[in-house]
């Protein structure tokens, strides 16, 4: 089997995560791409190696000087976040499929690294307005986390047209369905050849 790349790519707060989520416990050929990232991990709720790698910057700096990564950014003032080429590697070799949960600009240079191997999905939120009101009620970020959120977004929302596809994240259910619909037909379709 040759792996591929689902990439689900939106501006903070449009749902991503819990799409991904959704798709990793209904499909099992799928298997969640781990970040490496220098930000402290939130509280109780996530663990190392499992939400994401957290390492020092040091640590980053040393691996991006190593090229060990497919993309990395600086995704908000002092918070960098890659992708390991070591990850994706790991997830094919164990006869999966990786589905990575990345910020815009990030989504689109994995897009550009993997090709026809890949699948860039890009989830819209129905408003800005909304997407705001949402980060407010997941209680995650401090509210001049949730502006600069909010204010990058404006600006994410221009890129929509560079993904192979768009869903709009407006009811939850049917931005599942029409996700886990795209991604077995991506995964059904001839193996792309590189
Ligand atoms: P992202 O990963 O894109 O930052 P999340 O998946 O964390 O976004 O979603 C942001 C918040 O919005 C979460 O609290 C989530 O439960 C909620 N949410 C996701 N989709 C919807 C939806 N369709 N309608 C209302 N709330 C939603
Ligand atoms: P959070 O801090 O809320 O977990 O994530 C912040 C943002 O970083 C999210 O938009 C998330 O998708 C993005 N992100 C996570 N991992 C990566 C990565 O490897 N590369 C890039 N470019 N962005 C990432």
């Amino acid at each position: 089997m040759q792996g591929k790349i689902i990439i689900f790519s939106a501006p903070s707060g449009a749902g991503k995560t819990t799409i991904v989520k959704h798709l990793l416990q209904v499909n099992p050929k799928l298997a969640f791409s781990i970040s490496a990232c220098t930000r402290d991990k939130r509280g109780r709720t996530e663990e190392n190696g499992k939400d994401y790698y957290f390492i020092t910057p040091e640590d980053f700096k040393q691996k991006i000087e190593a090229d060990e990564f497919v993309e990395w950014e600086e995704v908000y003032e002092g918070a960098f976040y890659g992708t390991l080429k070591s990850e994706i590697e790991r997830i094919w070799k164990s006869g999966k499929h990786a589905i990575l949960d990345v910020d815009v600009k990030g989504g689109l240079s994995i897009k550009h690294f993997y090709k026809e191997r890949a699948l860039a999905v890009f989830v819209k939120p129905p408003s800005v307005e909304e997407l705001a009101k949402r980060l407010t009620a997941r209680a995650t970020d401090s509210a001049s986390s949730i502006s600069s959120r909010v204010f990058k977004a404006e600006f994410e929302m221009k890129f929509e047209d560079q993904f192979d596809e768009v869903i709009v994240n407006d009811n939850l259910q049917d931005a599942c369905a029409k996700a886990e619909k795209l991604v077995e037909e991506f995964l059904n379709a001839e193996p792309a050849i590189v």
